[in-house]
């Protein structure tokens, strides 16, 4: 790694297996870039399907060994232990996730810090999930015992590396699974040193087992893999389809997260200034590489002008440059997202654009562009219903609250939706009326909220993760009725 490089701990060229840092077989390694720059600053491991099978069988063994004997209470507190070290280390981390991610150094902090209070949170909760007793008839007694799957696969996505890992990982551990973690081809780093910490932090060899690599070969294995019990994944539709379906073979349960395409309506009603930083920030956060980015902005036709100047008031002020120097917004994350968003900015060619914020002089190689704010644009364009996954917005507008809900919903994913308004009424019929995951009233996010369920509906995917729902999903429920007379 080059001198501006944040020092690294551990060997990305390696796995993390039954505890022990090992090169993959074959010892074939990837290239590790910085977004920022275009530069290889190193190697990592290309992990193949045997290192999947060696995972999957150490994880068996915590499960048979000390990690699946250890009572709730203990697994907790390792996961609050492991919460406190990464909570010490948010800088390190973020350094990690800045250079790996391109993200920008404010975002990659957010990051580590939300992953810290995924383990606070989920290592509180892991002696708190029991089963139940159920009334049946004289002479027995029924109850449900809530137990792990099992050894439980994670494929994870290059966008939120940290965040995804603690609310997956940090739910599936804190239920007692033993895991197998398949990070980013282009995003692993802050994986591999999660799992170093986790180590020093006392959890079991073998209860967290990470084998970088490639969707196609590491991501493939592990979703085939015979002895994974859970699948969670987070990324694209096309290849949730393709884990669900190889998953179906071994008749696995799959959790997806996928895309989105949200929308935050703006009521005439709406307080502007409230909704005004959300309305552009939930677009261009992460350069627009985040899955409940707000890519449809629906505006009543009586506040739309306002909304589109003081929108493009923000985009022209918006800072982008190098992660490591803390710009509003970075590059993305590859060559190939690059070509993929410039893509579809072509596809916007006929649209009227409201505002496209200027690149200042950056780096030759960062994969870095303008972000475009499109205006007047008919819902059934393809900028309205596809995700693009980089900084472009469309505003939509409409006339009432019936259409507002029909452009709303007309989209194949439901992830998350907003409402700007004032109105209480309007504000439960829509938080109904809407075919999505999350709705937010008067605010976009919550700020992240570990606590609160999250998935989506439709091509969004299925399954909740985050919030105490996550950990019905990564246990399974046994029925026991006891007959004694
Ligand atoms: P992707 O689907 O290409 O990759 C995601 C992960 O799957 C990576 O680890 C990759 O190596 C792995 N993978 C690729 N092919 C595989 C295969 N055949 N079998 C098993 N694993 C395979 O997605 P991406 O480009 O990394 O991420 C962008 C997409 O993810 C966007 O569409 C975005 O909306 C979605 N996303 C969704 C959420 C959410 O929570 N809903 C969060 C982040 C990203």
């Amino acid at each position: 790694m080059t001198s501006q490089q944040p020092e690294l701990w551990f060997d990305p060229a390696k796995c993390l297996i039954a505890g022990q840092w090992v090169a993959p077989h074959g010892g074939g390694t990837l290239p590790l870039e910085n977004p920022s720059t275009g530069e290889v600053i190193g190697a990592i491991a290309r992990g193949q399907a045997e290192d999947i099978d060696a995972a999957v069988t150490a994880a068996h063994a915590a499960r048979e060994g000390a990690w699946g004997r250890m009572p709730a209470s203990e697994r907790g507190r390792i996961l609050a232990r492991l919460g406190r070290m990464v909570a010490e280390r948010v800088d390190d981390l973020a350094r990690l996730e800045a250079c790996d991610v391109g993200k920008p150094l404010r975002q990659a902090r957010a990051d580590a810090v939300a992953l810290a209070r995924y383990l606070e949170f989920y290592g509180g909760a892991a002696d708190k999930l029991h089963g139940e007793t159920i009334p049946f008839q004289e002479g027995y007694t029924v109850y449900t015992l809530r137990e792990p799957h099992g050894v439980t696969g994670h494929i994870v996505p290059w966008n939120y590396p940290m965040q995804i890992i603690g609310r997956s990982v940090g739910a599936a551990l804190a239920t007692g699974n033993a895991c197998v973690l398949k990070p980013a081809e282009d995003a692993c780093l802050t994986a591999l040193a999660f799992a170093d910490m986790a180590r020093d932090a006392g959890l079991p060899d073998g209860a967290l087992n990470v084998v970088p690599g490639l969707g196609s070969e590491a991501g493939a294995a592990l979703s085939a893999h015979p002895g994974i019990q859970h699948v969670s994944f987070t990324g694209s539709v096309l290849t949730g389809a393709a884990v669900q379906g190889a998953a179906a073979r071994n008749v696995v349960p799959v959790t997806l997260e996928l895309g989105g395409k949200s929308p935050q309506i703006v009521f005439d009603d709406a307080d502007l200034d409230s909704a005004l930083p959300f309305l552009v920030g939930a677009g261009v956060q992460n350069c627009g590489q985040t899955c409940s980015a707000s890519s449809r902005i629906l505006v009543h036709r009586s506040r739309y002008d306002e909304v589109i100047a003081r929108m493009s008031e923000r985009y022209n002020a918006l800072r982008i440059g190098p992660a490591a120097d803390d710009p509003d917004v970075g590059p993305l994350i590859s060559a190939r997202q690059k070509d993929v968003v410039e893509g579809f900015i072509e596809k916007g060619a006929d649209l009227e654009i409201a505002a496209r914020a200027t690149l200042p002089d950056l780096p030759e190689g960062g994969h870095y562009v303008a972000p475009t704010l499109f205006a007047n644009v008919a819902p059934d364009h393809v900028l309205a219903r596809d995700e693009v996954f980089g900084p472009v917005q469309v505003v939509i507008p409409f006339d009432d609250e019936a259409e507002a809900v029909r452009i709303a919903n007309g989209t194949d994913y439901g992830l998350v939706a907003s409402i700007w308004t004032r109105d209480g009424a309007r504000q439960m019929r829509l938080a109904r009326a809407l075919h999505c995951g999350q709705v937010f009233i008067n605010n976009y996010g919550a700020g992240g909220g570990v606590e609160l369920p999250f998935g989506g509906v439709g091509k969004s995917g299925h399954g909740r993760e985050k919030g105490f729902e996550a950990l019905y999903g990564f246990t399974t429920l046994k029925t026991v009725a006891a007959c004694h007379g």
